[in-house]
């Protein structure tokens, strides 16, 4: 008898399985819209040429393979600080910032996790929008925080239940983590107003919570990576200690090179440090120091004034992309083919998805005879919709609803 005989088959994972049926089907019109991952006018992975560039720079500099240190890259995570909190940023100016590399977005929020359920005072409970990423759930409780979940979703306005929100957030315990999608919310799309972020910042003072912002598109949701910045600056601004998370898989296209950052501001110099030597005594045990080349690539554009200037205009054409492609979509169906229902939604949704309001039967029905892949509860990646596909996409989700 195998000592594994009683190791139970769990559940494939949701988005992975997408995928699977999707690589199965051999319709030549199929489209996969499961992924989170940007894809070009021709429905092909990109890589930006600020990357590819940057990619030439570091090959020609011939660097050794030696380890990084714990928190990684020094020059790297200095300057992906700077690109989230910006120049003007009082904790980074004061040297309070601590900030360690990470294994992408999905590290740096397990490296926040352990942090704060091993260090921050006041409470175990982190509050997670609902619906939020996936993996949010998971990441958490496996960190050892009480995962709760404030409202943020209204499925009549196919919009942002900010009534909820507010409701919530403020019958949260006093001191509770807020986990708060920076920019470009997965699964919904939606972000709050800068008007509703400065609310919510004010509800999190009065309730002493302790904001934990996910930044996992900075630059992909309006094109900018300022105003991309601007709920994690503002709330900095309004004397909040923060926690962040960072991803350089979307903005930058470095999806498998796992690049990332946490970062907490601390009050001066010397806490920082003290907080730095913790951050170490996490990592150390789990994977002992980042992977080098990614933080190379990503530093090699963020310490280059010309490939800085080029990547931010990459990122804002992904961007644009995307935009465009929201734009045909809603034209499509509220226009032309007059599909049931109100889809200005498809418009005012930022980043890479599109919560579309599409059902579970719809989303199988689509699956099954249009031979387009989608998450059940009806969320799109805009990044799988091009010139060649989006008006097939229009007319079967027109036939699905009707
Ligand atoms: N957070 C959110 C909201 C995401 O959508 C993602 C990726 O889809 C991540 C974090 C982490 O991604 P990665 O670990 O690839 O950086």
């Amino acid at each position: 008898l195998s000592v594994w005989s009683n190791v139970q088959a769990g559940p494939p994972d949701a988005i992975l399985g997408i995928t699977e049926a999707f690589k199965a089907d051999k319709d030549p019109r199929k489209i996969n819209l499961g992924v989170g991952a940007y894809r070009d006018e021709n429905g092909k992975p990109y890589i930006l040429p600020s990357v590819q560039k940057a990619e030439e720079i570091v090959l020609a500099s011939v660097p050794n393979k030696e380890y990084l240190p714990i928190t990684g890259l020094p020059e790297f995570t200095r300057n992906a600080a700077l690109l989230a909190y910006g120049t003007e940023s009082t904790p980074l100016k004061e040297g309070a910032v601590a900030v360690t590399q990470s294994i992408s977005g999905t590290g740096a929020l397990r490296i926040g996790g352990e942090f704060l359920a091993r260090h921050y005072p006041k409470s175990k409970d982190i509050f997670l929008p609902a619906p939020t990423w996936g993996n949010h759930i998971p990441l958490f409780r496996d960190s050892g925080l009480n995962v709760r979940s404030y409202r943020y979703f209204n499925k009549e306005t196919v919009g942002l239940d900010f009534a909820g929100l507010k409701a919530d957030l403020e019958a949260a315990p006093e001191g509770a983590i807020v986990l708060l999608h920076a920019c470009a919310h997965n699964p919904t799309g939606i972000d709050p107003t800068p008007e509703q972020w400065a609310q919510i910042s004010d509800i999190v003072k009065e309730k002493k919570l302790f904001p934990f912002f996910d930044m996992a598109y900075q630059g992909f949701a309006s094109g900018s990576t300022t105003k991309d910045a601007f709920a994690v600056r503002h709330f900095v601004e309004q004397g909040h200690q923060v926690a962040l998370s960072q991803s350089f898989a979307k903005n930058m296209g470095l999806y498998g090179e796992r690049v990332g950052a946490f970062s907490v501001t601390t009050a001066d110099a010397a806490e920082k440090a003290r907080v730095d030597s913790q951050l170490k005594i996490i990592i150390r045990p789990m994977y002992s120091n980042p992977p080098v080349n990614g933080a190379r690539i990503a530093n090699a554009i963020l310490s280059n004034a010309d490939l800085y200037t080029q990547w931010e205009s990459e990122v804002k054409g992904m961007a644009d992309r995307i935009i465009s492609m929201r734009e045909k979509l809603y034209n499509s169906l509220q226009k032309e083919l007059n599909t049931p229902g109100e889809w200005g939604h498809i418009k005012s949704q930022i980043g890479m998805f599109s919560f579309t309001g599409l059902n579970p039967s719809q989303t199988k029905a689509l699956a099954e005879k249009a031979h387009v892949y989608m998450t059940h509860d009806g969320r799109i990646s805009m990044a799988g919709l091009n010139g060649g596909n989006i008006e097939y996409f229009a007319q079967s989700v027109d036939k699905a609803v009707r």
